[in-house]
């Protein structure tokens, strides 16, 4: 009997949830408004009080960070190779020159001193991103935003939930943006937000996220920065706020999975395969993605072939950046990140979602040991 497919992802919304946005196209007001003030709300008790503006994306939201802080032409801001190309379409957006630095083997996130060693006098802020939840040494990275007085916009896309020595991501820092885009662990359909450090950077927010507007009085409108059209629905903050309601119940199951993926590759998996596991981190990581990066002797086009045959999607994430013809464009070449070229050539995502049962990891691990055997 053949099994049926499991795929690498996929969303969870549950009844209420769904009861609630049928409630926000009934209630007569379907933009943003009541229900995107509660998501507000709900993520900024989460964050330890810290102020927290919502938008319709998590790239949009990165934007919006660099905008605050004041980046643009001229300007340089580092980030990671291995990410969604969002990640540097963002610094490009402003005018700024994105900078890369190599990643780390074992962690697969930004190698932080080689981000420190990338440092120019244009330098003005930095991107870290948590590859599938897992944060880099934040003491260490803030510790360097310090010493060369740069921004920090910390991608936090795939880290809702994950913590650094027992405090949240997005409870403490300088920007931190998150995704609700529909793979992540927490969605509202498409839609991110943006933990800010004061009252002035949340009206700046505000004004970006909507036409550069202030409204005052019954009829007053001022418009004093050039804004765009990222504000978030009523209906896609129903969604976050069902979604959100359940968020350690969500992190702790996807440990629970991690956990039992661990157990079921075994002590000797690596050694005996040539693949390399995540790192075994049941503390930080919110487990956003379970990724293996595969032997050089198989390539990952027939590695993925050969899960779909049995009935297992794989992801990737992600292609290197530079290598992207924007990027070659811009004057990026082969050799310039060796690491994140070998990752990002052999990296795969194995099926993580909130649904998934301990038979289905039993299912995925079964299937990766036969193709690799
Ligand atoms: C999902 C994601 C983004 C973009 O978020 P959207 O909501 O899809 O715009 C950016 N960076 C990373 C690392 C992501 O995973």
């Amino acid at each position: 009997m053949t099994q049926p497919f499991l795929p690498f992802s996929k969303p969870t919304i549950d009844e209420p949830t769904i009861a609630a946005v049928a409630d926000v196209l009934r209630s007569g007001w379907i933009t943003s408004g009541p229900k995107v003030q509660a998501f507000e709300k709900a993520l900024s008790d989460y964050f330890d009080g810290r102020i927290v503006r919502t938008f319709n994306s998590g790239t949009c939201t990165m934007e919006i960070a660099l905008r605050i802080a004041g980046i643009g032409a001229g300007d340089e801001v580092i980030t990671t190779p291995i990410s969604w190309v969002a990640t540097a379409n963002v610094i490009i957006e402003t005018g700024a020159t994105p900078v890369f630095a190599d990643i780390d083997p074992v962690t697969r996130n930004i190698d932080l001193d080689k981000l420190e060693a990338a440092i120019t006098p244009r330098t003005k802020a930095v991107i870290p991103v948590y590859l599938a939840g897992l944060p880099v040494d934040m003491d260490r990275l803030y510790a360097i935003a310090k010493k060369h007085n740069l921004r920090v916009i910390e991608d936090a896309a795939q880290a809702l939930g994950s913590t650094w020595k027992g405090k949240r991501i997005g409870a403490f820092g300088d920007f931190v943006s998150f995704s609700f885009q529909a793979n992540k662990n927490v969605t509202s359909s498409e839609g991110g937000c943006l933990v800010v450090n004061n009252p002035d950077e949340a009206r700046l927010a505000e004004k970006y996220r909507l036409q550069g507007v202030t409204r005052s009085g019954f009829d007053g409108l001022e418009v004093d920065v050039l804004g765009g059209k990222f504000n978030m629905t009523d209906i896609a903050a129903a969604i976050g706020l069902g979604q959100f309601a359940h968020i350690d119940a969500i992190t702790d199951k996807r440990r629970g999975l991690a956990k039992h993926y661990f157990d079921l590759f075994g002590a000797d998996f690596e050694a005996q395969s040539g693949a390399q596991l995540p790192v075994a981190d049941f503390e930080n990581s919110n487990w956003h993605m379970f990724q293996l990066v595969l032997p050089e002797r198989i390539t990952r086009a027939a590695f993925m072939e050969k899960m779909m045959e049995r009935q297992i999607g794989i992801g990737y994430h992600y292609p290197p950046i530079h290598l992207l013809k924007l990027y070659r464009d811009r004057g990026f070449r082969e050799g310039m990140f060796p690491i994140a070229e070998r990752v990002g050539r052999l990296i795969v995502s194995l099926p993580m979602f909130t649904a998934m049962s301990k038979e289905d990891v039993e299912r995925a691990v079964g299937a990766v040991k036969s193709v690799l055997a």
